[in-house]
Parts: C-alpha cells; sequence; structure tokens
C-alpha cells in the first residue's frame, strides 16, 4: 500500500518534471528562433540606411557634376535611373521593421528632403542646358553641396539615431542570450533530476525487491545445502538408533505386562516408556527431514483433513486449558498427500500448544482466495493456524524455519523446517504472522483444486 502510494508519487512528479522541462525547452528554442530572425534582420543592411542614402547622394552630386563637365546626355539619364531607384529604396527602407520610430521619422523627412534634391538638381540642370543660360558666379560643385545638404544633415542624424539603435539592440540580444542559457542549465538541470528519479524508482520498484529476492533465494539454496547434507547425516544415525531402540520397546512392554500396576518398579517402567516413545518420535522427525517422501497428490478436502486432525490431537488436549476451535471449513479441495499434509498441521498445532502459557484459544480455519504462487495469481487454500500465545520475537524469526533451531528445552527444531519443505513439495508456501504478547497464526498456502478440473 505504502510502496503503491510512493510509486504514484514518483510517477507523478516525473509527468510534472517532464511537463516543465518541455515547457523550458519549447520557450529556449522560441527565443533562439526570434534570436535567429533578428540576427538575419540585421544581415540585410539595417542599421545601415543612412550610409547608403548619403553615398548615393554624393555619387548623385558627382554625376551632376560630370554631366556639367561633358553634357552628355547619358550623365542626365544616369541621374534620373538612379535618383528614382533611390527614391524607391527610402520608400520601400520606410517599412523596414527593425526600425525605431525615430528612425522611422528621420526616413520620411530623408525621403521628403531627397524629393527636393531631386526636383532642385533637375530644374537646375534643365536651365543650364537651356540656350543663352546665365552661368552663375557660385560654382557647380558649390550649388551641389548646397543642395544636398539639407538630405546629409538628415543623414548624419539617421546615423546617430542607428547607432544608439543597434546598440539597443546588441544589449537586448544579450540579454535574450543569457536568458536562454540560464533556461538550457535549468532544463539540464531538471534532466538530471527526471533522470536520477527514474534511476531510483527503477532501483526501487525493480532492481530492489530482485536483489531481496536474490538474496532471498541464496539463503533458501544455502539451507537446502545445509540440509542436504545435514540430512544424510542425521538419516544415517537415525537408522541406526531406531534398531535398539525397537528391541528396547519390545522387552519394556514385556517388562511392564509383568510388574504388579501401582507398584514403584511399574512406574518406573512407565516412564522409561514415555520417554522412549519420545526418542522415537524425535527419531521419526530426523528421518522425515533427512529422508523426505516425495508426496503422493491426491485431491483432498478441507473437512477430511480437519477432522482427522482434530481427532488426533483433541484427545491429548482435553486434559489441558488450550481450547481448540475447527472452524467449519468451505467446501474446497487441495491437491496433497493427506499423511504428509496432517504431519504439516500438527507440527503448527503443536507449536501453537507450546506457545500458550496456561489457557489459550488455537482456532484452525481454511478459505479459498487467490495467491500468488510460482510467480503468478492462482486459485488458493489458506489453511490457517491462529494461537492466542506468546508471539515470536524479531531475533527467533530471523531463525525460525532453520533446522535444528528451537528454543525449547526438549524441542528438536525440526518441526517447521519439515512443515516448510513439505508444502514448497506441494508447489505452496508457508507464511505467518505475529505479535509478541498476543498470538501467532502460520498459514498453509496450497494451490485450489478448481471444480472442473479433473481429479
Ligand atoms: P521446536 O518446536 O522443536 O522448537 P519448530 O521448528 O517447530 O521447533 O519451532 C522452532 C521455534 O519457533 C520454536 O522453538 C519456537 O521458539 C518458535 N515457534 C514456532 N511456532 C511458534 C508459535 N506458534 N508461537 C511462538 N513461537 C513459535
Ligand atoms: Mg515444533
Amino acid at each position: 500500500m505504502k510502496s503503491r502510494r510512493r510509486s504514484y508519487g514518483y510517477a507523478l512528479a516525473s509527468v510534472l518534471l517532464v511537463l516543465v522541462v518541455g515547457w523550458v525547452g519549447r520557450t529556449a528554442w522560441k527565443e533562439l528562433r526570434q534570436l535567429h530572425r533578428s540576427f538575419a534582420s540585421v544581415q540585410e543592411n539595417s542599421f545601415r540606411h543612412a550610409e547608403h542614402v548619403e553615398a548615393s547622394v554624393r555619387e548623385l552630386n558627382e554625376t551632376v557634376l560630370r554631366w556639367d563637365l561633358r553634357r552628355q546626355p547619358a550623365d542626365r539619364a544616369a541621374f534620373q535611373v538612379e535618383s528614382q531607384a533611390l527614391q524607391q529604396w527610402i520608400r520601400a527602407g520606410r517599412a523596414s521593421v527593425t526600425m525605431s520610430s525615430q528612425e522611422r521619422t528621420l526616413m520620411e523627412q530623408i525621403g521628403a528632403a531627397f524629393d527636393d534634391y531631386v526636383a532642385q538638381s533637375t530644374r537646375l540642370m534643365e536651365e543650364q542646358e537651356r540656350p543663352g543660360a546665365t552661368t552663375s558666379s557660385q560654382p557647380m560643385s558649390e550649388r551641389m553641396r548646397n543642395l544636398s545638404a539639407n538630405v546629409l544633415t538628415l543623414c548624419e542624424e539617421l546615423q546617430t539615431a542607428e547607432r544608439a539603435a543597434r546598440t539597443v539592440f546588441l544589449k537586448d540580444s544579450q540579454q535574450a542570450l543569457g536568458w536562454v542559457r540560464q533556461l538550457l542549465l535549468v532544463t539540464f538541470a531538471m534532466l538530471v533530476v527526471l533522470v536520477g528519479t527514474a534511476v531510483v524508482a527503477l532501483y526501487r520498484g525493480v532492481i530492489g525487491p530482485l536483489r531481496i529476492e536474490l538474496g532471498e533465494s541464496r539463503a533458501i539454496a544455502a539451507r537446502h545445502e545445509k540440509l542436504a547434507s545435514l540430512g544424510t547425516l542425521a538419516a544415517g544415525v537415525a537408522h541406526e538408533i531406531r534398531n535398539p531402540l525397537t528391541a528396547i520397546n519390545v522387552r519394556v512392554h514385556g517388562l511392564k505386562r509383568s510388574l504388579q500396576a501401582g507398584s514403584s518398579e511399574h512406574e518406573d517402567v512407565t516412564v522409561i516408556d514415555e520417554e522412549i516413545r519420545r526418542l522415537d518420535g524425535i527419531v521419526r522427525d530426523f528421518l522425515d527431514f533427512a529422508r523426505p517422501a516425495a508426496p503422493r497428490l491426491v485431491p483432498l478436502a478441507a473437512e477430511a483433513l480437519f477432522s482427522r486432525v482434530q481427532s488426533l490431537l483433541a484427545p491429548q488436549w482435553n486434559r489441558t486449558a488450550i481450547r481448540l476451535k475447527v472452524e467449519p471449513p468451505p467446501a474446497v479441495k487441495v491437491r496433497a498427500d493427506p499423511h504428509q499434509l496432517e504431519q504439516v498441521l500438527i507440527n503448527l498445532l503443536r507449536n501453537a500448544a507450546e506457545s500458550i502459557e496456561g489457557e489459550g484459544d488455537i482456532t484452525l480455519r481454511a478459505r479459498a482466495d487467490t495467491a500468488r504462487l510460482a510467480g503468478r495469481a492462482t486459485p488458493a487454500v489458506i489453511l490457517e493456524v491462529t494461537d492466542t500465545g506468546k508471539g515470536i520475537p524479531p531475533e527467533v524469526q530471523k531463525r525460525l524455519f532453520d533446522p535444528f533451531f528451537t528454543t525449547k528445552e526438549s524441542g528438536t527444531g525440526l518441526g517447521l523446517a519439515i512443515a516448510a519443505s513439505i508444502v514448497t513439495k506441494h508447489g505452496g508456501m508457508l507464511q505467518y504472522r505475529t505479535q509478541v504478547g498476543r498470538g501467532t497464526t502460520f498459514s498453509i498456502v496450497l494451490p485450489r483444486v478448481v471444480q472442473n478440473d479433473p481429479g
């Protein structure tokens, strides 16, 4: 639940980050395109109008002077063509987008002044051409300079304005570039955070659990190895013990029959008999554990299993303060070896009884559910043994399933190891939950036999 909420949080944060990075990237891109456009228009002769007009007017003046010297119609024609071209150029230049309003006003004034200049120059040339025209005392060059003075002064003003505009433009561009750089830095930082988050999420969501699983499988493998070697040894020893034990048992029974009930000898032999039975139990546990038989699987109803276990244990517990409550199970079946599953339940029930000091309840119940078995969701039957005993402290939990680990004076530490190995062989799993001081529930999770499943 908590981890799911956390992964939702990650997903949300990632989406937000992606949006922010997208926005920042888009803004930076737009800003760059704007800059690019501005620079392109700068390259097209912006800031150079004044220079161009000035140079052209000076050339026109020279054309007039040339005409004055040689009086060739070609020069007059050239004047006409070039002046018209410049008039057009000025008109077009006034429409330039990058111009400030001051520049535009100046361009308009230049246009008017230039029109004036062209009109007066043309009139001057016409007067000079007229037969009998009086030659002025003023030299032609000076007259032309006077005529163009107005335009050239305005050009100088425009040049100053253009210089100022260029400075402003450069400053703006620098600012925009700085802004773009910051945006890119932010984008980069965001990307780092995004990638970092993704890596963390990946680690937590996938690699972390995988590592834990790997650790668990390693522990299981190590346990199996330990079990195998211990098992071989134990089996040998147990066999050796079992034979003399059987012989002793026969003799003790004979002896017991020949003794008078109630005599102290009879009592001694009874104790010996009980201890032998206990020893035999231990040896049997050993052998079960060391050489577990392959389960012979048959469809087994939970109800049959429960009633059998109950009839086995009830007589023992009738005399104690422990109440065994068997909840009527639903009509479910598992595929199991009846004898082995019985043994698992008895081991769990015994542990439950041993965890209860004084009075307490043990509940046995079954329910149908779905569980993850062998990595996929499977219809399952869950058999639960719940006790109101003392619970399992954390340090015991760590070694709970270790063979030969026990906290009891006369325990073998094999009960849970055997139970776990049997359940695993049935394709199921053995789980538990516990609360110190309140009790423990062990759950046997087994694949359920579904209705249309034959057998
Ligand atoms: P044994 O019963 O011989 O000690 P087990 O393998 O059955 O060996 O159990 C190992 C240990 O786990 C026990 O000694 C006990 O400390 C603990 N344990 C098992 N089941 C319970 C339970 N239901 N409540 C409390 N402790 C338990
Ligand atoms: Mg036990």
